[in-house]
């Protein structure tokens, strides 16, 4: 027969009629073989053939039976999560965080590794050493690491194929970032995504109910400045070159403080981390973080009155956010995240002055869970998505 004939059309089927089954079995796992031939509409001897083909190679187990109805209980196929890892690197200014995870996204171990220089060649030597390690410690597994995701603090601009500007990580500007991992790790798969990107991800995949039930969502992160990811129908909205959400630059105040970008009065530099550092005349050297929200818990008047300013701050541009985007839920992620009702409240007394309460009525505004790993999830979910294909492709290897 010729390769494109009719078996090329029946090569095409079987990878969708895979699609379906593995897709199925991720999104509604554990199921019957029967349950999956209901749910994907293909009749019960494609769907067997194709579980078999996964169960063979390792991808997928059987989870004994359901045990209660009469005559023999049907077998439920599940995921094997041990049959591979994914992986998340969350850049930051400072350090960069590695997280290893199964394939349903559980923890296995992370680790923070100290940026020692801001050449963002001696990142890529770094990160692909440590990928060259993971890779010998999981090699065992049938698809080994099936990827890595890349949170970097800047757009990844996808026209030019290089990092945007970053104010404070200059050295890294139009650096062909994805060119250069992939030629260090040729048979890894990398995929690339700015934090309030990737941070949406992760949320919606690994965040709270309402995150993941709902098709506007948008989520707004700090590590140090400010931006935001849009989740449109579901979708992530990312513009024309991929830099859409830079709304950390947008202006709330005509001649404010002079931002790092060039412009004045950007939104970032009122409520972000680094706004409440300004406002608290103090550093992260200085003062961790975590001190500031202990502060906060424990009534300290100084911190309080810092983070109701921050929240006020916030609300002025999430009135824009919520103008702009008539969003369903706001996720607030990063570090601000910890700070919690406090943050919130403050931001909801701001809103109710700036916004008719008719077009505030749906809006619900929470923190993340997700706490300092949420963008390495990010990462994570970035991967994940590429888990069907991953897993057809290596079950169809001779
Ligand atoms: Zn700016």
């Amino acid at each position: 027969m010729h390769p494109n004939g009719p078996l090329g059309n029946f090569d095409l089927v079987k990878k969708i009629n895979m699609e379906h089954t593995i897709s199925t079995i991720l999104n509604y796992r554990p199921l019957s073989r029967a349950k999956i031939a209901t749910l994907t509409g293909l009749n019960k001897m494609t769907v067997s053939s194709c579980v078999d083909l996964f169960l063979q190679k390792g991808l997928v187990f059987e989870l004994g039976t359901t045990g209660t109805s009469r005559g023999r209980p049907p077998v439920l196929v599940d995921i094997h999560e041990q049959a591979g890892v994914c992986v998340g690197v969350d850049v930051e200014i400072n350090q960069f965080t590695v997280l290893v995870t199964d394939l349903l996204g559980k923890r296995l171990e992370s680790m923070g590794i100290p940026m020692e220089s801001k050449d963002p060649y001696h990142f890529v030597d770094s990160v692909s050493h440590i990928f060259a390690d993971l890779a010998a410690a999981h090699a065992h597994r049938p698809l080994g690491i099936i990827g890595a995701g890349i949170v970097i603090p800047a757009y990844y601009n996808t026209q030019t194929n290089g990092v945007e500007y970053n104010a404070n990580l200059k050295e890294w500007n139009d650096f062909p970032l994805a060119d250069e991992l992939c030629r260090k790790n040729p048979s890894l798969p990398i995929y690339i995504n700015p934090a309030p990107y990737a941070g949406a991800m992760g949320e919606v995949h690994f965040g709270g109910v309402a995150s993941k039930t709902v098709e506007h969502l948008v989520y707004v992160t700090s590590s140090w400045g400010l931006s935001v990811g849009v989740y449109n129908k579901g979708e992530l909205f990312t513009g024309a070159t991929g830099t859409a959400g830079r709304l950390g630059h947008s202006t709330i105040h005509m001649n404010g403080k002079k931002c790092t970008c060039g412009s004045r009065g950007c939104w970032e530099m009122y409520a972000s981390v680094k706004a409440l550092y300004d406002l608290l005349e103090t550093t992260p050297q200085q003062l961790p973080f975590i001190d500031i929200v202990a502060g906060m818990t424990n009534g300290d008047a100084k911190y309080t009155s810092a983070v109701h300013e921050l929240g006020h701050y916030h609300g002025i541009g999430l009135a824009n956010v919520i103008n702009a985007y008539n969003p369903r839920v706001i996720c607030i992620g990063g570090l601000l995240a910890l700070l919690g009702p406090t943050l919130v409240n403050s931001i909801w007394n701001t809103l109710s002055e700036m916004i008719p309460a008719r077009f505030l009525r749906h809006v619900e505004i929470y923190c993340s869970e997700l706490g300092e790993l949420g963008v390495a999830h990010g990462g994570v979910s970035m991967v994940l998505r590429q888990l069907p294909a991953t897993m057809i492709r290596y079950a169809l290897q001779e």
